[in-house]
């Protein structure tokens, strides 16, 4: 989901990341907070005042945000559903979850602590502000308590909006699926109607501009169509994972891999295979077909080309990276998230390092969509909690 990102620390356990994203939220809120908010509430204050409350406060709300995913990811965890950590990004944060609850009161619990958290922040800053008024606290002290407390119940507000995959879509698909004990069509609801809010969004974002809020409309205009993106996709990584579940790689893995000897000449690798197919790594095998390990693109480009006859790929191999490996017992939502993972398109199918087949994302799809068909697609595949 995220591009460029950097682990800024590591909480119970959860590593906590910035996607490069959030740098233009993070001047955006800053500035917005130092040149419109904090001015306009308290205008007898000093330019520096302003900008100080506007760092302070722009800190503090991303910290607020940290707080509520990290109180999603706690009950996940509680519930020994694997996390992956938690990301700031343009739209805000995400605790990214490695599953699907197990149950609606799980998913009911896991959705409703972000915004618990919030609304309890909301009033503790509040309340903090309340004293440090009584007791004659500096102005910008308590004028961003203030600004907390507003920021963390407006988050709270947005994110119980029932549109799948806020907080609050994720509340009402824990009630569709505990009164009709079906998560696939609960998700079809709730990310329709998210996608529907996404679209209302959108709309909005047209209104504003005939008011001339550009900055607004383009605003909306890129959370609507990040709503709408979101709630398909989560509701087609749900058909995907029904699909799947329990399948082995076995029954889809691609035999007779193409894979290279030991005894090939470099050049002889690149003319034959790196021209020819659009692999990142080529496994390398002995007669027997044993694995003896891997060549990647990236260690080719780093040889002279004129030492490319002279030398040969047993000179070159490196073992076999295990996240490019797999067994065909491996589960076909691991094999996903390997290839996910990894990016190199591709995985070795081994067994007692004998090498078997491949699988690529290509294979997988194709399996899905056999099996989709000869299902039906439109039968809903029940669940009982
Ligand atoms: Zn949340």
């Amino acid at each position: 989901m995220f591009g460029r990102s950097v682990t800024l620390f590591k909480i119970f356990g959860f590593s906590i990341r910035l996607d490069a994203s959030w740098i233009l939220i993070a001047i955006l809120v800053t500035w917005s907070l130092a040149m419109g908010v904090f001015p306009y509430a308290y205008p007898e204050l000093s330019h520096a005042d302003y900008w100080w409350m506007g760092i302070a406060g722009a800190v503090l709300f991303f910290a607020s945000i940290v707080v509520h995913e990290l109180c999603h990811s706690l009950v996940a965890n509680h519930y020994k559903l694997p996390m992956r950590g938690i990301t700031l990004f343009i739209f805000g944060g995400v605790a990214e979850m490695g599953g699907e609850p197990q149950s609606a009161k799980i998913e009911f619990l896991m959705a409703i602590a972000g915004p618990l958290s919030s609304i309890a922040i909301g009033f503790i800053c509040r309340g903090i502000q309340m004293v440090g008024i009584n007791a004659n606290w500096p102005i910008p002290v308590t004028g961003v308590l203030g600004y907390l407390a507003w920021i963390n119940l407006l988050l709270a507000g947005f994110n119980l909006i029932p549109a799948f995959p806020l907080d609050g879509g994720r509340v009402l698909r824990a009630a569709l699926w505990h009164f009709k004990h079906d998560l696939l069509r609960a998700t079809r609801i709730a990310s329709v109607i998210g996608s529907g809010f996404g679209i209302l969004l959108i709309i909005f974002a047209v209104y504003q501009l005939f008011f001339g809020n550009l900055v607004a409309a383009v605003w909306y205009f890129l959370i609507g169509m990040f709503l709408r993106g979101a709630s398909k996709a989560s509701y087609r990584q749900l058909v995907l994972r029904t699909a799947l579940q329990g399948e082995q790689v076995r029954r889809f893995m691609r035999p007779h891999p193409i894979a290279v000897h030991p005894d090939m000449s470099i050049r002889q690798l690149v003319e034959d295979y790196m021209y020819r197919y659009d692999f990142k790594f080529y496994p390398v095998v002995d007669e027997a077909d044993d694995l003896i390990g891997c060549v990647t693109t990236n260690q080719v480009r780093q040889m002279p080309k004129e030492e490319w006859d002279r030398h040969q790929v047993g000179e070159v191999v490196r073992p076999c990276s295990p996240e490019d490996t797999v067994t065909p017992d491996t589960d076909a939502i691991n094999a996903m998230q390997k290839l996910e993972q990894s990016g190199d398109g591709e995985l070795l199918v081994t067994e007692r390092n004998h090498l078997l087949a491949v699988v690529t994302p290509r294979d997988i799809v194709n399996f899905l969509a056999a099996k989709l068909r000869l299902q039906g697609s439109s039968t809903p595949i029940s669940h009982t909690p």
